[in-house]
């Protein structure tokens, strides 16, 4: 284990065991690693008993560096890791600066959990979020998920070979396939009749966050089908497979990527779209969820409260799916994993 990360870990252990989160302001990223590893050995010195350990946020190309809070990981504390950037494969008419797609390497406990796979600015404690502020998602863990569940699903799937591109991939390709996917994504959240963050409230239910997740998708994959390069094919291909099949293999029946992934299932299996299987049948199923997803949107926007347009929303997906548990149970039928 390295020295900074060794006394990162240490800091968080102390943080941990004493309670002393609350009082942590918030850090910042210095210049060296020798900067980072001076500036902490000052905080655990000085300021842990004024229960006050760090000041800053900091910002190094290789580096995430910071007190961390967040609702659904509780173990997120103060955390240090290395990451390496990888660019997406593709070249896209705009990537979000602020977007950082990274392989995480050694870190400390909180923030190597699997389950982070993304760090926002609203999870620096204490920190007002700013709109430059970088997003991390950590590409690695994203792999090692398709690695772990996708794609052993999608080796004994009867629709194997309509997969065989994405399972020929090696590691170090998905990254640059999740980069693609990662930036795509965030620009669909940004598009539509009510695009994040504006509608952000509209789109906090179980329901409408699941249709959302689901509609940012199938707008990436609607954008690599129309580019129709190879590359942007596969990334469509991937991005169908995880959001199509990778979700109920790892998460609770009440997630709401688990339930956008079921909507997906079932939109497209009342379309008869197992039976033609094929790229160009995906992209015309996709474009008409897509408007489906819209004139519902457009719909809402007829309400006059958040409350209100987010009711609308979440009814029009519970109206579609019906009785969740059976969907679930039809679902995990179809792919014959029951
Ligand atoms: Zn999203």
């Amino acid at each position: 284990m390295g020295e900074i990360l060794e006394a990162v870990s240490m800091v968080r252990r102390y943080a941990i065991a004493e309670g002393l989160q609350e009082a942590v302001d918030f850090l910042q990223y210095k210049k060296d690693d020798s900067v980072i590893l001076e500036k902490i050995y000052e905080d655990i010195c000085q300021n842990l008993g004024n229960k006050k350990i760090f000041k800053e946020i900091s910002e190094k190309e290789n580096v995430i560096y910071g007190n961390f809070s967040c609702a659904y990981h509780p173990y997120l504390s103060v955390e240090y890791s290395e990451i390496i950037s990888v660019q997406p494969s593709l070249h896209l008419d705009s990537t979000f600066k602020h977007i950082r797609c990274v392989v995480q390497k050694e870190g400390t406990e909180g923030i190597s959990n699997p389950q982070v796979v993304a760090i926002f600015p609203e999870n620096f404690r204490g920190r007002e979020a700013q709109e430059k502020d970088p997003v991390y998602y950590f590409v690695n863990k994203f792999s090692q998920r398709h690695f772990q569940h996708t794609r052993p699903f999608l080796n004994n799937s009867r629709f194997k070979n309509f997969f065989q591109e994405v399972l020929m991939t090696d590691s170090a390709k998905t990254y640059e396939l999740i980069a693609n996917w990662v930036h795509i994504h965030e620009q669909s959240h940004r598009k539509g009749p009510m695009p994040i963050p504006t509608y952000l409230k509209e789109k906090s239910g179980k329901y409408s966050a699941a249709m959302e997740e689901l509609r940012a998708d199938l707008g990436v994959i609607q954008y690599c089908l129309q580019n129709g390069s190879k590359e942007a094919e596969l990334t469509a291909l991937y991005v169908f497979a995880e959001r199509l099949m990778a979700y109920p293999l790892f998460r609770e029946r009440t997630n709401f990527d688990a339930i956008s992934s079921v909507f997906f299932w079932k939109y497209l299996q009342e379309k008869n779209f197992f039976l033609g299987l094929s790229l160009e049948l995906l992209k015309k199923e996709v474009n008409e969820l897509i408007s489906i997803i819209h004139s519902a949107e457009m719909e809402s926007l007829k309400l006059q409260s958040v409350i209100e347009r987010r009711t609308y929303l979440n009814d029009f997906v519970r109206n579609y799916l019906g009785d969740i548990d059976s969907q679930f149970e039809n679902y995990r039928r179809f792919w014959e994993f029951v």
